[in-house]
């Protein structure tokens, strides 16, 4: 008998419990990953995430060929693919983790009333893509937590599975057809910074990161500069790291980093619970403030300017930049110019967030647009009127200015904290310093903000 386990966003071999479960059912199992055509048709598959995604499927072909086994890669619709290799095989299940997006979550639907059609069951696993399955701990009177902090404290509580080991053995049937799996080489258009993806990789970060950098992330998350987070959110996002893992090796360090660390894990569970109950909020306000954005036409320059990295605020102009050539840009730089764009230039969240999910290597429907909504001050933030000073913020975060100057090399020659306010030179200092000025005077856009939501 035959098996066939749908890899989705969990393109690893440890800790894979839809993998393991085929595993002991069937004597042979089919590995199977689909290059879905609605997501290509989505826009979904960037050149910076395509690139990670293939390191990531090369990665596991590899760990599944070291077991006896291989990882076969088709395209299409992913439930016709997925019928044609039940079909080949005659397979009697299928595994698949729980997704959360409004499409993982329709896929799922598809695919039930297509297996049982062919009187195939299919299986789908809690906990694989978070180390919470959405909808496991719920609020009395709620589908789902709408505020981080109580979520946090149920979160916690949870018992969570223990994280399982990989197979030693992997039988896949003969005659499966498979297209050669991806490689990063054939993806054009890729950022020259985007790192190295797939399973040995995002272990290895792990590893590293607990050993030598969690302590120090308590104090030092938010530092520009010093770069002192984990840079694991590519390989959550991709699955090639389990969640449950990162959760279950984090909380045995016993230290204010690590406590820090797995709150953060945490922020990304809370953001997929939401979407898992609300999928409309991947594109519609999650709480309805009647903001009254700027027009794209109106904003045009401001929105390039933006893009671009040329606004004329440092800070914000160092992080555009990052994110530019890595496809990752570090939190505080996210919150800053998300802030920056909805509150100071008063442009819709969408247009930064689809902006972002172009880019980033990480960008994730679920993190991305609820956390830009979190900002924007319309998803589940309890200040939703706050709004962040880039030059107090760049004070704070980037004290002695060098992210600024490491990512905005024309301010070079300004000596620390100078580095944040170039406009305060004197005129002809500032004339050897190619650098536009500030799109506009930041008290203006705060009054505008704040005229706009008194009135709404
Ligand atoms: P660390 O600080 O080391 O945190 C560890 C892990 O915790 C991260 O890898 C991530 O999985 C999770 N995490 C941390 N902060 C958050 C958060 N605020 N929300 C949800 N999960 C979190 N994260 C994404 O993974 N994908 C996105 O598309 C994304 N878009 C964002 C957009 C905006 C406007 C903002 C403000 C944040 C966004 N984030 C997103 C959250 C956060 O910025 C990144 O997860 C983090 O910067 C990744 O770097 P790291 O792995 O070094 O994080």
């Amino acid at each position: 008998n035959v098996s066939v386990v749908l890899f989705t966003s969990d393109l690893r071999v440890h800790d894979h419990p839809p993998l393991r479960a085929a595993l002991d059912e069937a004597a042979e199992t089919v590995p199977l990953f689909v290059r879905d055509d609605r997501i290509d048709a989505a826009g979904f598959a960037t050149p910076n995430r395509s690139a990670f995604l293939a390191d990531c499927l090369t990665a596991l072909d590899e760990a599944l060929r070291d077991r006896g086994g291989r990882l076969v890669v088709r395209s299409g619709d992913v439930v016709d693919e997925v019928c044609a290799v039940v079909d080949a095989t005659g397979a009697g299940s299928v595994h698949v983790a729980g997704g959360v997006s409004g499409y993982a979550q329709g896929r799922e639907e598809r695919l039930r009333s297509a297996l049982t059609e062919r009187d195939c069951a299919l299986h789908v696993h809690d906990a694989v893509v978070t180390a919470v399955a959405p909808g496991a701990v719920t609020p009395t009177g709620n589908d789902h937590f709408a505020v981080f902090t109580p979520y946090f404290r149920r979160w916690a509580q949870q018992g969570k599975r223990k994280p399982l080991a990989a197979p030693r053995v992997v039988r896949v049937p003969d005659g499966v057809g498979s297209e050669a799996v991806p490689s990063r080489a054939d993806v054009p258009d890729v950022s020259p910074g985007v790192p190295a993806g797939g399973e040995a990789e995002a272990r290895s970060r792990l590893t590293a990161w607990l050993r030598s950098g969690v302590a120090g992330y308590a104090d030092g998350h938010d530092d520009l500069p010093g770069d002192r987070t984990s840079r694991l959110s590519p390989h959550l996002h991709f699955g090639a790291l389990s969640p449950v893992e990162a959760v279950h090796r984090a909380s045995k360090k016993d230290n204010a980093g690590a406590e820090a660390f797995v709150r953060q894990l945490c922020w990304r569970d809370f953001h997929h619970q939401v979407l898992a109950a609300r999928p409309a909020a991947a594109r519609a306000d999650y709480r309805d403030r009647r903001d009254h954005w700027r027009g794209e036409d109106e904003a045009a320059d401001d929105i390039a300017a933006w893009k671009e990295g040329r606004t004329g605020f440092p800070v914000i102009d160092a992080a555009m930049r990052q994110l530019a050539h890595e496809g990752w840009m570090h939190n505080r730089g996210r919150l800053l110019v998300a802030s920056f764009l909805t509150k100071t230039l008063y442009v819709d969240w969408r247009v930064g967030a689809r902006h972002f999910l172009r880019h980033l290597v990480d960008g994730d429907i679920a993190n991305n647009q609820l956390n830009w909504q979190w900002v924007a001050g319309t998803g589940n933030d309890t200040r939703p009127n706050r709004v962040l000073n880039p030059v107090l913020q760049a004070r704070r975060h980037d004290p002695d200015g060098a992210y600024v100057r490491h990512w905005v090399p024309e301010l070079k020659g300004l000596e620390g904290a100078a580095a944040h306010e170039p406009w305060k030179l004197p005129a002809d200092e500032r004339a050897g310093y190619d650098y536009p000025e500030p799109l506009l005077e930041l008290s203006a856009g705060l009054a505008r903000f704040q005229r706009a939501r008194d009135r709404s």
